[in-house]
């Protein structure tokens, strides 16, 4: 009697080992549900702070240390979040003093050379000034960045102009962004105080020169394609040109109809 109560407890035992060694079994090898991803809030994934801190150093070391003076163009720099303006996989080098891809063969200008030909055009508060070559919208954003001018700039690559426009937009500059052959200028907005040209022709476009105001300044890199180009500081005076020549710079050539065949204008 004794040994059969003793049988059943042992029984009872190993019946209860097995039932735990059976759910713990099932619990590690049945499928999990995953637990909910709470929905995207509104914080952006980028590091402001580490790219503020990059940024400051960046307008230091090369920007103040290369010589620009003008302070409404040096807050500029330090405020406009180029990190905003390349694409996802060159986000570590926003804040290197070069160039970067975009994209359509095309990049986003050094930050020395758009700090220099922003100070360049001595632009002063109420002036309007076009830009041709929108690219990435970087240029553009620092000139709005000014606080006191009427942008408008001009891309022709469809999708490059589409995407700025809608990045200068969400970023708050207000910038009239237009898809188009730069070379022809923008008829309706002219006359403009100040030009700044971001991709080389290998001449001036007539008709920019045409849009350009009684003292009005052109910063424009000339040159041939896939070579050094100088960089030209053009002030109209009495209705004729004064060249400054400032050196060797290397911009993306001009693209479109105009500078390739030099052809006659549209009629508007
Ligand atoms: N300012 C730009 C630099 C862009 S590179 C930035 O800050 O990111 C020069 C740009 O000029 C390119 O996007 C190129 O597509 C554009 N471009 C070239 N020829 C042009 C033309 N004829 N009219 C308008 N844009 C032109």
């Amino acid at each position: 009697m004794h040994t059969r109560k003793r049988q059943f407890w042992i029984g009872i035992g190993l019946l209860v080992t097995f039932a735990v060694v059976v759910v713990l079994v099932w619990q590690r090898l049945s499928p999990r549900v995953a637990t909910p991803i709470p929905t995207q809030t509104t914080e952006t994934p980028f590091d402001e702070a580490k790219f503020t801190r990059l940024r400051m150093t960046m307008v230091q070391q090369t920007i103040i240390a290369r010589g620009i003076k003008n302070p409404d163009v040096i807050a500029a720099m330090q405020t406009v979040p180029r990190h905003r303006f390349v694409t996802e996989e060159y986000l570590d080098f926003a804040y290197n003093d070069h160039p970067l891809p975009i994209g359509y063969g095309q990049t986003i200008s050094q930050p020395y050379i758009v700090a220099w030909m922003t100070e360049l055009a001595d632009l002063k508060p109420g002036e309007r000034v076009l830009e041709i070559g929108t690219g990435s919208g970087y240029q553009a954003a620092v000139l709005a960045q000014l606080g006191y001018l009427e942008v408008y700039s001009i891309e022709i690559v469809p999708q490059l102009a589409e995407t700025a426009a809608e990045r200068l937009n969400a970023l708050g500059y207000d910038v009239q962004v237009r898809q188009g052959d730069g070379y022809y200028g923008w008829q309706e907005a002219a006359p403009f105080d100040a030009m700044i040209v971001t991709a080389a022709p290998d001449h001036l476009p007539a008709p920019l020169v045409d849009q350009l105001k009684e003292g009005g300044r052109m910063i424009i890199p000339i040159g041939p394609p896939g070579s050094y180009q100088t960089l030209w500081k053009f002030v109209k005076q009495n209705g004729s040109l004064t060249a400054y020549e400032l050196g060797g710079v290397r911009f993306v050539p001009f693209i479109g109809e105009g500078v390739q065949s030099d052809a006659p204008l549209p009629t508007p």
